[in-house]
């Protein structure tokens, strides 16, 4: 087995031993160990770092655990049946075990031109090689590979780059992590601007790790936030999606919303619901904090949340504007209705990204909304059995505690469904609107209309 020591760039680590770290195997997700020993015991280095070792020490569960390795993504799938190499700018292997997948990294360096190397060449390969060599392959900054330690600096903050191994069960820490987890802070990497700049997506994870973690920004990593806001302009609304459900699933919706809001980022991802805020009523307002604050007490209760109802919450303001504006025009109104939801996710679409399930799924909680206006038996059974019937009551109920006036609807609703048959029938008869021009439906029966 070869000894630490032959590592490049460990020599740069603060390494601390295992008596004088908390992280024990027991915390660590079986398959990821997994993956360590069988790493370990084909000669490469393998360490788990960011999240995982970072939630451990913290006492928390970690969500998920990555592994960084010296072995190149080719090394790593030969070593695994159930291995995947993905991404293309960046290749990285996947590991699946069942419902976990184990993401594996080659240690990679950050941007410098005299890193730049050919495609699938890692650098512990061609060091030593001469300089029309190493121009020779396609430059891509991204898979640029390197030692541990210039793993650890393009690393985003701080607390993301300590590494756990299995050998000795060290943890190195090659940034200050320990400390400034000790201080309770979110620190990047090197110089906060070029570092947001490289890659702005940094600026929303900043966002991220401080409110899921309750840690300050470090004064210098949050100084160029407002003024690098801007940035994520370029940034896919694919991820920016991605980033988005990251942001409002992580079980502080709330807090991560206001920070997004504080730093001016929110207007880069949500831009008309900002807009539709400033200008529209108190009450949508108050609902998308509701929403986002039931997004965080159903996340610790281990319930479910989607989306699509996340973004019925956050686009409701654009929708009320919208409405309101077709208001003084002449057309029906389920006409408009239909056209403000329409525009209401175009206008979201030019900044995140939906996948096509979650707005179809937005569109129905809003339209039965109107549903649940309960016409009559038949119209009030059809919105019941409704697949998508339980958030659109739930989406009621936040409209009525923001302070919408619904004239009870929303306990009408309970009630119907806790009631048994006989109070459903009463519920039913109290609500139904009386048989219109009943003489002329003697003579033709409506197909409409059920009893
Ligand atoms: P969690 O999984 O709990 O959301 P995490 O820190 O593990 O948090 P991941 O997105 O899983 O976050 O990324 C794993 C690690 O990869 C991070 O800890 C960090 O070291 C590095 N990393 C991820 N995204 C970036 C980025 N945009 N820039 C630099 N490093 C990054
Ligand atoms: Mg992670």
């Amino acid at each position: 087995m070869n000894s630490n020591l032959e590592l490049p760039g460990l020599d740069k680590a603060t390494v601390i031993s295992r008596d004088n770290h908390s992280i024990s195997r027991k915390q660590i997700s079986p398959n990821a160990l997994k993956v360590l020993y069988r790493l370990s015991d084909a000669d490469f280095h393998a360490y788990i770092v960011g999240g995982g070792v970072r939630d451990i020490l913290l006492g928390n569960k970690p969500k998920d655990f990555d592994v960084a390795t010296d072995a190149t993504p080719e090394e790593v799938r030969k070593l695994f049946k159930n291995a995947r190499i993905i991404g293309r700018r960046f290749k990285i292997v996947h590991i699946r075990f069942g419902r976990e997948i184990i993401e594996v990294t080659t240690f990679r360096a950050n941007h410098n031109p005299e890193n730049e190397i050919a495609d699938h060449v890692p650098r512990r390969q061609i060091k030593g090689l001469d300089s029309a060599h190493s121009k020779s392959g396609m430059i891509l900054r991204d898979n640029v590979y390197g030692d541990i330690d210039e793993d650890a600096l393009r690393r985003d903050f701080t607390i993301n780059a300590l590494y756990y191994t299995t050998r000795n069960f060290e943890l190195l820490d090659f940034c200050g992590g320990l400390d400034d987890l000790a201080k309770k802070q979110i620190r990047i990497i090197g110089d906060p601007e070029e570092r947001y700049k490289e890659d702005p997506v940094r600026m929303l994870r900043a966002i991220r790790f401080s409110a899921k973690l309750n840690f300050d920004i470090e004064a210098n990593t949050k100084k160029p936030l407002n003024d690098l806001a801007y940035l994520l302009d370029s940034i896919s609304p694919a991820r920016l999606f991605d980033e988005t459900l990251k942001l409002m699933t992580g079980g502080c919706a709330q807090r991560t919303f206001a920070l997004l809001c504080e730093y001016q980022l929110g207007s880069y991802l949500f831009a008309p619901s900002m807009e539709a805020i400033e200008q529209g009523d108190s009450i949508s307002a108050k609902l998308v904090d509701l929403a986002l604050r039931n997004t965080d007490q159903r996340l610790a209760e281990n319930k479910s949340v989607t989306p699509a109802f996340l973004f019925a919450a956050l686009l409701w303001p654009v929708l009320k504007l919208h409405l309101a504006a077709s208001r003084n025009q002449d057309i029906h109104p389920q006409q408009a209705f239909q056209q403000a939801t329409q525009a209401a996710l175009t206008e979201q679409l030019d900044y995140t990204a939906i996948p096509k399930r979650f707005t179809v799924a937005s569109r129905e909680i809003w339209e039965l909304q109107n549903r649940l206006q309960r016409q009559n038996r038949r119209s009030i059974e059809s919105v019941f059995n409704h697949p998508r019937f339980r958030a659109a009551y739930d989406f009621l109920l936040l409209r009525e505690e923001a302070g919408e006036e619904l004239g009870g609807l929303g306990q009408w609703w309970t009630d119907f469904q806790n009631g048994d048959t006989k109070l459903r029938t009463e519920l039913i008869a109290a609500v139904s609107k009386p048989k219109k021009r009943r003489r002329r439906r003697s003579k033709r029966k409506s197909p409409g209309v059920s009893e």
